[in-house]
């Protein structure tokens, strides 16, 4: 069984224990993901997200998943695409690393990530997924109590990007 998984859908669905929400700094929520996401699991979400103080990019913060079948929200703030050479993929990889990191230290078993930083905030998507499979295939290799990480791609674009990432990665081993 695959301990990584790419597939095409709606995060708000997915029966993880965690899913990641690609949030603002200001965890108050916003359009795209966040605004589904906040949307599916109701106003207690804000209700949590207004004392965690906001979020720095590349950090992540926990609440509860409320009205989600996920039983938790790992809040996460991408970086904003200004060019390449701002630090932006240092930023995206600590996303992915930090989320992970959040989900072992809460015993999480599986979790669901969207494609982070590739709405709104404009990174290419083909080079996020490059970013996003390698620092996750690197964390699974060093900590063996997440069983399961799904890529959730809403888009058959974004789809396509993580699936060729991930066979590159994969076929280099
Ligand atoms: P960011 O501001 O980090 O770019 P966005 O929410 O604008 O975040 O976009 C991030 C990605 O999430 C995009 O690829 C978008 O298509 C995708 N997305 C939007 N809604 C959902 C959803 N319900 N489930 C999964 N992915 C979603």
């Amino acid at each position: 069984m695959k301990r990584l998984e790419i597939i095409l859908g709606d995060i708000t669905k997915v029966e993880t224990d965690a899913i990641v929400n690609a949030a603002n700094k200001t965890l108050l929520g916003g359009g795209g993901v966040d605004g589904a996401i906040h949307k599916a699991a109701g106003p207690e979400l804000l209700e949590e997200c207004r004392r965690l103080n906001g979020c720095e990019t590349g950090e992540a913060k926990l609440t509860k998943g409320y009205r989600l079948p996920a039983k938790y929200v790992i809040h996460t703030v991408g970086p904003v695409w200004r060019g390449g050479d701002h630090g932006e993929d240092g930023l995206l990889a600590a996303c992915y690393r930090n989320s992970l990191r959040l989900a072992v230290e809460y015993g999480i078993k599986t979790i669901a990530f969207p494609s982070i930083s590739t709405g709104a905030y404009r990174f290419p998507v083909r080079r996020a997924a490059r970013i996003a499979i390698s620092e996750i295939l690197k964390f699974l290799n060093e900590d063996k109590s997440i069983e399961k990480v799904l890529m959730v791609c809403f888009d058959n674009e974004a789809f396509k990007a993580y699936e060729e990432a991930l066979r590159e990665m994969t076929s280099k081993a």
